[in-house]
C-alpha cells in the first residue's frame, strides 16, 4: 500500500480517509490545515483543540509521556446525546413512559468522570449504577437527586444490602436488583429490621444471546440473573410476604458491545415479554431496564463483521428499544414502562485518549541487516564485503535472478539456501560475517518481492503475507497492559493515528511495540480506510524531531483495568476543558501526575528508603575497598534516590 501514498497525490482528505477519522471519531475528531489532529469536544461546528497544542502544554509542564487526556466536554456531549436521543424516540413514537438512564460506574469510577456525567445528566435525572459495595459507597454519596435512579447490581452480601437500604433512608430511588434468589428473602428481612421500604428489581437471565465478544456472558448458562423457574419462585415469595408492590423494575444485561441491531431487537422482545407477564402476575413494575450493551464503533466500519464495530447508531438503538417495548406492551395490553439503560461504554469511550511519543523503530533494512533507527540517529552503514564463499555467492545469484515471473521459486530457493547456511553455521564451517551476508541478501530479496507483489493482482502463495512480516516496528513509550488492556486480552481495536505531519504521506508500514519486556506488548491490528489491517502507515522518523501518536476512544474500561506489568503503573493525566476566550480554545483544569517508581514499589511491598539504604551500604563498602571515591558515592546515592521519585516510563525528548 505504501507505494500508493506518494507526496504528489497526498492530501489532508487522504489522511482523514486512511485513518478513517470521521467514521470512528463520531464528529469529535478531525485534522486541521497544519496537518495536526484536532478535537471538537462539543461536536462540529464548535471550538477546536489542536492536539499538538496539548502536547506542547504537556511538555512545558515537564510532565512527559505517555499522558492521558480527558475531554470533559466530550463526556457532557455524550450524556446529552444519549438522553436527547431517547427523549426524541419517545416523542416520535408517542411512547407513554419516560427515559431514566443510569451510568454504570464500573466503566470508569474516577471522581471527575462520575461527577461530570452527573452534572451533565442533571436536567434528565440521570442516575448511577453500582455493581459492588465499593461502587455503592461512591453512588450513595454522589447521586443526591431524589428523582434519579440508583441501581444496585452484582452479588450482594448483608453489608451491601444494608448500604442499599441506607440509600432508601436518604430518600433516594435505590433499586436492589436481585441477581440470585437468596438475595430476596435476605433483603426483605433486613428492610423490616431497618424499618424501611425497599425497591426491588428482578434480573432475568434471557435465553437470547448477545452477539460479539461477550456472547458467552449471556444466554441460559450466564452467570447472573434468575431463570424462568426462579422468576416464578420470586413472584411467589413476594406474594407470600405481601411485597408485590415493592417489585418495581425488571432488568437484563446480555453483554457489552452488541454488534448487531437484530440482537438488540430480539433481546428487547424477550425482555419485554417477561415484563408484561410479570406485571400480569401482580408485580407493581414501573421500570424496564435494558442494561448495557450499546456499542461503540471503534473501527468506524458501521458493520457487525468486526467485534470492535457495529451496524447501528444510537438513534437506531433508542428507536428499536422504544418501538419493540411499545409493540409488546400493546399486544399484551399492559402499560408502557419507563425505560432505563445502563450504557457505560457509549458514554465514556470517546472522552479520553492517550498521547505517546515514538522513540525509535526497528526496520528490516534495505541494506539487508535488521537495524534500529532512533528518532535522532543516523542510519548505520552496510556490513563491509568479505571475500565471498560459495554459499554466499549462490545466494547472491539467486537474488540477482529474481524476476516477476519466477518470484515464487526464487523465494523458495532463497529460503532453502538460508537454511543450508544456518546448518553450516551450526557445524562451525560458516563464519558470522558470511551468515550476516546471507541474511542481508535474504532480506533484500524479501523487500524486492514485496515491491513486485504490490504491482500484481495474484500473489504466489509462498510470498503472501511477506509485507506484514517485513513491516517496521515503531517503539512507542507506553504499556499496552496499562493503557489498552482490552487490546491485549480480547483483541479490542483502538484507533491510532499520528498527531502531526498528516499533510505528509505516511510511507512506512509499521506495527507498534510498547516498552514492556513482553512479546505481547504490541499492537498489530489497525484501521486502514474502513477495514482492519495488520499494519499502520506512519511517517519516517526525523533526526532530533519527536514523533507523536494518539490512541483514541480509550475512555471506557481501559483506565481502571490497566495493570502494573513491568511496574510501569498509572500514566499522567490532564483534564481539558473548552474555553472560547482562550486563543487555543481550551485550558487544562487539572493535572494528575502518573505513578512514580516509589509508588509502584510500595505497592509490591518494597520500602523505598530501605532499598536506598541497601544501595548506600553497598556503595560505602566499595568506598572502603577504594573502588569508588567518597564524593562519587554521594552523588550516586543521590542519583538512585532521585530516580526513585521519577516517572516510571521513558523520559522523552
Ligand atoms: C458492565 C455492565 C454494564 C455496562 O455495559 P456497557 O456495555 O459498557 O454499556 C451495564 N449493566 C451491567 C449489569 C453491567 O454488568
Amino acid at each position: 500500500m505504501a507505494s500508493m501514498r506518494e507526496s504528489h497525490d497526498w492530501s489532508i482528505d487522504r489522511a482523514l480517509q486512511l485513518y478513517n477519522i470521521a467514521n470512528w471519531g463520531a464528529g469529535y475528531f478531525s485534522i486541521n490545515q497544519k496537518g495536526h489532529l484536532t478535537v471538537h469536544p462539543c461536536g462540529q461546528p464548535g471550538p477546536v483543540i489542536d492536539l499538538m497544542d496539548v502536547v506542547d502544554d504537556i511538555r512545558e509542564r515537564r510532565l512527559g509521556f505517555p499522558c492521558v487526556v480527558r475531554f470533559q466536554d466530550v463526556l457532557r456531549s455524550r450524556v446529552k446525546q444519549l438522553n436527547e436521543t431517547f427523549r426524541n424516540a419517545i416523542a416520535q413514537h408517542g411512547y407513554k413512559g419516560q427515559y431514566f438512564g443510569v451510568y454504570p460506574t464500573k466503566v470508569n469510577q474516577m471522581r471527575e468522570v462520575v461527577e461530570e456525567i452527573l452534572d451533565a445528566g442533571a436536567p434528565y435525572h440521570f442516575g448511577l449504577e453500582a455493581g459492588s459495595k465499593g461502587e455503592l459507597l461512591i453512588v450513595l454519596a454522589l447521586n443526591s437527586d431524589p428523582e434519579a435512579l440508583t441501581i444496585c447490581n452484582g452479588y450482594k452480601d448483608e453489608e451491601y444490602l444494608r448500604l442499599a437500604l441506607l440509600g432508601r433512608k436518604l430518600g433516594r430511588k435505590v433499586m436492589v436488583v436481585i441477581e440470585k434468589l437468596s438475595e430476596l428473602p435476605h433483603l426483605l428481612r433486613l428492610a423490616e429490621e431497618m424499618n424501611v421500604q425497599p425497591l426491588i428489581g428482578l434480573r432475568s437471565k434471557l435465553s437470547t444471546k448477545g452477539t460479539g465478544k461477550w456472547e458467552s456472558s449471556s444466554g441460559d448458562f450466564a452467570k447472573f440473573g434468575l431463570t424462568t423457574p426462579e422468576l416464578i419462585q420470586a413472584v411467589r415469595l413476594l406474594h407470600e410476604k405481601g411485597a408485590e408492590g415493592l417489585a418495581r423494575l425488571v432488568h437484563f444485561h446480555v453483554g457489552s458491545q452488541l454488534t448487531d441491531i437484530h440482537t438488540v431487537k430480539d433481546v428487547e422482545n424477550e425482555g419485554a415479554r417477561n415484563y408484561a407477564k410479570l406485571l400480569k402476575m401482580g408485580l407493581a413494575l414501573e421500570y424496564f431496564d435494558v442494561g448495557g450493551g450499546l456499542g461503540v464503533d471503534y473501527v468506524g466500519a458501521r458493520s457487525n463483521r468486526y467485534v470492535s464495530s457495529l451496524n447501528y447508531t444510537v438513534d437506531e438503538y433508542a428507536a428499536d428499544v422504544i418501538y419493540t417495548v411499545q409493540q409488546i406492551c400493546a399486544s399484551e395490553g399492559v402499560p408502557e414502562p419507563h425505560i432505563v439503560s445502563e450504557s457505560g461504554r457509549a458514554l465514556t469511550a470517546h472522552h479520553s485518549c492517550i498521547l505517546m511519543n515514538v522513540f525509535g523503530h526497528i526496520e528490516f533494512g534495505e541494506n539487508g541487516a535488521v537495524h534500529e533507527a532512533h528518532a535522532g540517529q543516523a542510519e548505520k552503514a552496510p556490513v563491509p564485503d568479505a571475500p565471498e564463499t560459495a554459499v554466499v555467492r549462490e545466494m547472491r545469484e539467486i537474488v540477482a535472478g529474481l524476476t516477476s515471473k519466477n518470484s515464487g521459486e526464487t523465494y523458495h530457493d532463497a529460503v532453502a539456501k538460508k537454511e543450508q547456511a544456518l546448518t553450516m553455521f551450526k557445524l562451525g564451517i560458516l563464519g558470522l560475517e558470511e551468515r550476516a551476508q546471507i541474511e542481508g541478501l535474504f532480506w533484500r530479496l524479501c523487500r524486492k518481492l514485496v515491491e513486485i507483489n504490490k504491482r500484481r493482482k495474484r500473489i504466489p502463495g509462498q510470498t503472501r503475507g511477506l509485507e506484514d512480516k517485513l513491516a517496521d516496528q515503531y517503539m512507542a513509550n507506553f504499556s499496552v497492559f496499562q493503557s489498552a488492556p482490552d487490546h491485549w486480552a480480547i483483541d479490542q481495536l483502538f484507533p491510532i493515528a499520528p498527531l502531526h505531519r498528516l499533510n505528509e504521506p505516511p510511507t512506512r508500514d509499521s506495527t507498534i511495540v510498547d516498552i514492556t519486556c513482553d512479546s505481547d506488548g504490541k499492537i498489530d491490528t489497525f484501521i486502514e480506510n474502513e477495514t482492519v489491517d495488520e499494519t499502520i502507515a506512519l511517517h519516517p522518523l526525523r533526526e532530533g524531531e519527536p514523533y507523536y501518536l494518539g490512541m483514541f476512544l480509550t475512555g471506557a474500561y481501559q483506565d481502571i483495568m490497566g495493570d502494573m506489568h513491568n511496574l510501569f503503573g498509572r500514566v499522567h493525566e490532564v483534564h481539558v476543558f473548552v474555553d472560547d476566550e482562550d486563543p487555543e480554545d481550551y485550558y487544562i483544569e487539572e493535572v494528575i501526575p502518573g505513578d512514580t517508581m516509589e509508588r509502584v514499589l510500595v505497592r509490591v511491598q518494597y520500602e523505598p528508603s530501605d532499598l536506598a539504604k541497601r544501595v548506600k551500604q553497598a556503595l560505602d563498602a566499595r568506598v572502603r575497598e577504594g573502588a569508588v571515591k567518597p564524593k562519587e558515592s554521594v552523588s550516586l546515592t543521590d542519583f538512585y534516590e532521585q530516580a526513585m521519585r521519577g516517572y516510571t516510563y521513558l523520559a522523552s525528548i
